[in-house]
């Protein structure tokens, strides 16, 4: 049974824009929140575990979750494939933790359908400029899969009027305390609407 005093917080934003530092940081701040972890097809990076970063599962795999319906939401993203788990989330919540989603635009308006009382929150850079530089700087694509996330990038800005909160990434500990104040006043709208 899913604890439905819990809410689900959804971060998304173009790769590279430092959502997964933002995350890390918020989650130390808060320690009632958990990161889902999702499924994809993508290959482990080195240094990543399978069932801590993601679980990493095979194409046939990820479509048979698919057709069991077991996905809260899924997406092709940057030729992959990644997903929520519903399984993963209840968990979560059955366990009495708000529960972040890292995932990408399309995967963030599927969840708005699928749980309207989620929080939906975009990261944003400074600029484009400053994107591609940090992209540039993580150095973890190559360069054809550099340009690709660049281009997909443009698309997924577009998209963050559809969002409940936008937050620029100009300076981590600044957007963290944005991050802490979007979650403190969700949680207390919550407590308020009861
Ligand atoms: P990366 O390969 O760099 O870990 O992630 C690539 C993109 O996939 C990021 O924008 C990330 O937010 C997104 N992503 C990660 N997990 C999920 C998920 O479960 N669902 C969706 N829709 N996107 C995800």
């Amino acid at each position: 049974m899913v604890d439905t005093e819990r809410k689900v917080f959804v971060i998304s934003g173009p790769s590279g824009v430092g959502k997964g530092t933002l995350t890390q940081e918020l989650l130390r701040r808060v320690p009632s929140i958990t990161h889902s972890i999702s499924a994809t097809t993508r290959k482990p990076r080195p240094g990543e575990e399978n069932g801590r970063d993601y679980f990493f599962l095979s194409i046939d795999e990820f479509k048979r979750h698919i057709e069991s319906g077991d996905f809260v939401e899924w997406a092709l993203v940057h030729e992959n494939y990644y997903g929520t788990l519903k399984s993963v989330v209840e968990r979560m919540l059955a366990g009495g933790q708000d529960v972040i989603l890292e995932i990408d635009v399309q995967g963030a308006l599927q969840v708005r359908d699928a749980m309207p009382e989620a929080v939906l929150v975009f990261i944003q850079p400074p600029s484009m400029e400053e994107l591609a530089s940090r992209l540039e700087i993580r150095n973890t694509e190559t360069d054809e899969e550099l340009s690709r996330r660049l281009k997909n990038a443009e698309g997924e800005m577009v998209l963050a009027n559809k969002y409940d909160y936008v937050v620029i990434n100009d300076e981590i500990d600044r957007a963290v305390t944005e991050l802490e104040e979007i979650v403190r006043e969700a949680k207390h709208k919550k407590l308020g609407d009861i």
